[in-house]
């Protein structure tokens, strides 16, 4: 008989922010995958609470609300805590101590330039009046994500210019600190004594869903988000306002528009989905109402299972149940996130013997 496979998994590091409940671009963009993978990979789940704070500082309590709101969305789409591992930034010092040492090794500029900041900052009309720790904050997620030593990273498509950012500081901190040479290519530096692996962005279904404003991503900060806990009669009413601007059951329609974004992304029937597409385009006296009925009823249909199993955690003693999954989770991740820092500092001569936190 062959022995069982004892080999440690690769990792998966992501996570969201707490600025807002889970929508439907969190779940094609990444929420998926991860269930997906949640028994391939040893996977670690982050609620980057830290993060919040870059926009809400003056809002704790409103941060901690969506922390719990975050957990119940996790644990209402299936991810699992038994299986993988659930984490509170705020709760692992090895996060913010990698940060700093980060900060040093990624031009100011460079940070600035970072396409997705420049977007969050017109999108949230954050205008010159952000905080430093707004840019800082894409300094500290590649260390979010270098802490666990993970193979790849389930985002949206507007995290991508983030893991770039992180791949660069990985290769960095190796060749400067681990002597790993410059010219080696990507896969290969575990092999050349690197401390991490550098890790590869994973894209889910749809990259970027957009919001029902038919502009902009869906997001929990903009208004246009259609939530995973919204009732069938909300998701109804946001689904008829997605903007189309056509006039007439016999106008011919243009299938790139936001409405067919959501037929292609939620009617799982793909026939129907091609004759849906086929009559709009030819203007064949199908109407934008009637698209969107049978999308909303596609989502209701998929949000079912996952509004019964968050009820689950709505009741009185919910908050502690939730407490208890993110610190024993947490207290798992500092094991990692500690072994990671002491690596990193060793290799900066700044090894001194391992601390042990008291947490
Ligand atoms: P905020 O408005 O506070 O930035 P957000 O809606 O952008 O919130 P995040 O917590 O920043 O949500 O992102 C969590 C994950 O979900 C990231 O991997 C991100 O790429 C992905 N994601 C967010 N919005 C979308 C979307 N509209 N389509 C696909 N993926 C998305
Ligand atoms: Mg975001």
């Amino acid at each position: 008989m062959p022995a069982p496979d004892s080999s440690p998994r690769p990792r998966i590091l992501t996570g969201d922010t707490p600025t807002g409940r889970m929508h439907l671009g969190h779940f094609v963009g990444s929420l998926e995958n991860r269930l997906r993978l949640q028994d391939q990979y040893e996977c670690y789940f982050l609620i980057a609470n830290m993060h919040a704070f870059t926009t809400r500082a003056e809002k704790p309590g409103e941060i901690r609300e969506s922390t719990f709101e975050i957990l119940r969305d996790w644990l209402a789409v299936g991810m699992d805590p038994q299986r993988s591992t659930f984490v509170l930034q705020t709760e692992v010092p090895a996060i913010a101590e990698l940060s700093w040492f980060f900060s040093m090794l990624i031009p100011f500029n460079r940070v600035l330039r970072n396409p997705t900041l420049k977007t969050e900052i017109e999108s949230k009309n954050l205008g010159d009046q952000y905080p430093f720790g707004f840019p800082l904050y894409a300094v500290g997620q590649c260390a979010d994500i270098l802490a666990f030593r993970p193979e790849l990273v389930p985002v949206g498509e507007d995290q991508v210019a983030h893991i770039e950012m992180c791949r660069e500081v990985a290769r960095r901190f190796n060749q400067v600190y681990a002597g790993v040479d410059p010219h080696t290519e990507d896969d290969d530096y575990p092999a050349a004594g690197a401390i991490w692996p550098i890790p590869k962005a994973l894209i889910g279904r749809v990259g970027r869903l957009v919001g029902t404003d038919g502009k902009q991503k869906m997001s929990k900060s903009l208004g246009n988000a259609i939530y995973l806990s919204d009732s069938p009669k909300e998701v109804k009413k946001k689904v008829a306002q997605i903007f189309t601007g056509r006039q007439s059951l016999t106008e011919p329609g243009d299938t790139s528009n936001a409405l067919f974004q959501y037929v292609r992304c939620f009617i799982r029937d793909e026939a129907r989905v091609a004759e849906l597409e086929d009559r709009y385009s030819r203007g064949d006296n199908i109407g934008d109402g009637h698209v969107k009925a049978e999308v909303a009823d596609a989502i209701n249909a998929m949000l079912e299972p996952i509004r019964a199993r968050r009820a689950e955690y709505e009741t009185p003693d919910g908050e502690a149940r939730l407490t208890e999954i993110i610190r024993d989770g947490t207290r798992r991740a500092n094991e990692i996130a500690e072994e990671t820092l002491y690596l990193a500092k060793d290799k900066m001569g700044l090894g001194f013997g391992k601390r042990r936190l008291g947490l």
